[in-house]
């Protein structure tokens, strides 16, 4: 039995403490001394000059290459192969020169990436799927994560809420079982005044429970996936329920926002939603200010484009970032499969540094509608818990059965479907139908991106067109 069955078995009372265990070790490798001093030392330098910031930029690059160069072999070799050191870097334009690398480099020479100045036991392990569905593995050190916390603090810091308050958050994690039909649909987390709600039982028949625990008592800011926010909102909009108590503030995370989730969370629960773009890969984070600009932060990551447009007003294209803050696992010129489109002059009247975008997009996720009901969001969750994928697109073709689109990699074997089945059942459960085939390449869509999810079913609800 593993860890997670154990859980499951527990009762609610014991799965709360369990939560509260796992957020007090959850703060205590976030709030560091390392944290403090990121945290004011950006306070100190928010309104720098565009001059300063390339210099800073400047400095945190030199640094970011020597290191790369003495300690990580896959860029000793492709600096060598390019004949660069360094060095040589005299101006951010410089790095143009070295390659790119995208997120299948991570997935086949991961391990050549990793410096050798750690040791990789002792780091911090992600999976992430990205935009396109093929799991990669990425590792950070614990510096890296205490100041990526101070960026995200000052960022809430900036929307007038401060750490310890309590709050309400819509995350990923399995931490109600998804047998559950009865509330409560949330746990808590005593440690850091925080409610965590269950996002795959966001049926409408359970939705009302999720609106009487918001009202049971105040908090200060929601934060978490936006579609499982929308549903609550949408709920309380169709419903025209007043509430007890509203937030001041709401973070979304790991998703994009869609514009129509916006407004329908704004509307129900009365305050703004301020954004932020990031991704595990931790090369660039992009916050909304609290005019709603986008402002990039310089000091995370240097953000370039791969340009597809350009006119007066702005330049277009992808995302192509190097990471400042992680040091065990540094990513160069990683293209991140995000596009933005940058203003050409632009002044906001905050008054903080940094360029401002005028949009974000990319990773559009559509729900899958279980025949109980629920919605479930974020295929690429569930995706990157499946092994040996190279690439993986979930298609719901009927109210109960959808086609899972795989691409092997070169180490899946026979046994990795039934895997793959069981992750499936797991999170969707088993009145489900799956259907697993295998292709050579999945096919993109009309401007070239690749859906994870895709839904063909009419009235679905909420599902996206294919943007
Ligand atoms: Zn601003």
């Amino acid at each position: 039995m593993n860890q997670h069955d154990l859980y499951d078995l527990l009762p609610v009372f014991f799965q709360n403490l369990a939560v509260s265990h796992y957020g007090r070790r959850l703060k205590a490798r976030r709030y560091t001394p390392v944290y403090f001093e990121t945290l004011r030392s950006l306070e100190l330098s928010a309104a720098l000059g565009s001059e300063e910031v390339r210099d800073y930029q400047l400095r945190e690059l030199r640094k970011l290459l020597q290191h790369c160069y003495r300690t990580v072999p896959y860029y000793r070799e492709s600096f060598d192969n390019c004949g660069f050191e360094p060095g040589d870097l005299k101006c951010l334009e410089d790095l143009r020169r070295l390659p790119r690398i995208d997120k299948e480099t991570v997935r086949l020479r991961g391990s050549e990436l990793i410096s050798s100045h750690y040791t990789r036991n002792r780091l911090i392990h992600y999976k992430t799927s990205g935009t396109t569905g093929t799991p990669i593995d990425i590792y950070a050190d614990r510096e890296a994560i205490a100041r990526k916390y101070a960026f995200i603090w000052h960022f809430r810091n900036m929307h007038g809420v401060q750490r310890g308050e309590p709050y309400l958050s819509f995350s990923g994690r399995l931490l109600v079982p998804l047998r559950q039909s009865a509330p409560p649909f949330w746990r808590e987390n005593y440690t850091d005044n925080q409610t965590l709600f269950s996002t795959i039982h966001l049926s409408e028949n359970n939705l009302f429970y999720y609106v009487e625990r918001i009202n049971k008592k105040p908090y200060s800011y929601i934060s978490g996936y936006p579609s499982a926010i929308f549903l609550v909102a949408d709920y309380i909009n169709r419903n025209s329920i007043e509430l007890k108590y509203y937030p001041r503030v709401i973070f979304p995370s790991s998703e994009t926002l869609l514009p129509g989730w916006r407004e329908a969370i704004e509307k129900a629960f009365r305050c703004p939603v301020a954004d932020l773009y990031g991704q595990v890969e931790t090369v660039s984070q992009i916050v909304q200010c609290e005019n709603m600009n986008y402002h990039i932060q310089e000091k995370f990551g240097i953000v370039d484009l791969d340009l597809s447009d350009e006119t007066e007003e702005y330049w277009e294209g992808e995302m192509v970032c190097t990471g400042l803050l992680n040091y065990a696992m540094p990513l160069i010129n990683y293209r991140t499969g995000d596009f933005a489109r940058l203003y050409k002059h632009f002044e906001c009247p905050c008054g903080r540094s940094g360029r401002v975008a005028m949009e974000i997009s990319g990773r559009k996720d559509d729900f899958i509608i279980t025949p109980e009901g629920n919605k479930v969001g974020r295929m690429s969750v569930i995706i990157k818990k499946a092994p040996h994928l190279k690439e993986c697109q979930v298609v719901q073709i009927s109210a109960d059965t959808l086609r899972i689109n795989v691409v092997k990699d070169d180490y899946y074997c026979g046994a990795d479907e039934q895997r793959l089945l069981d992750v499936f059942r797991n999170f969707l459960g088993s009145g489900m139908k799956f259907e697993v085939q295998y292709m050579d390449r999945i096919p993109r869509g009309k401007n070239g991106k690749f859906k994870v999810c895709i839904c063909e079913v009419k009235d679905a609800g909420f599902s996206e067109s294919s943007s």
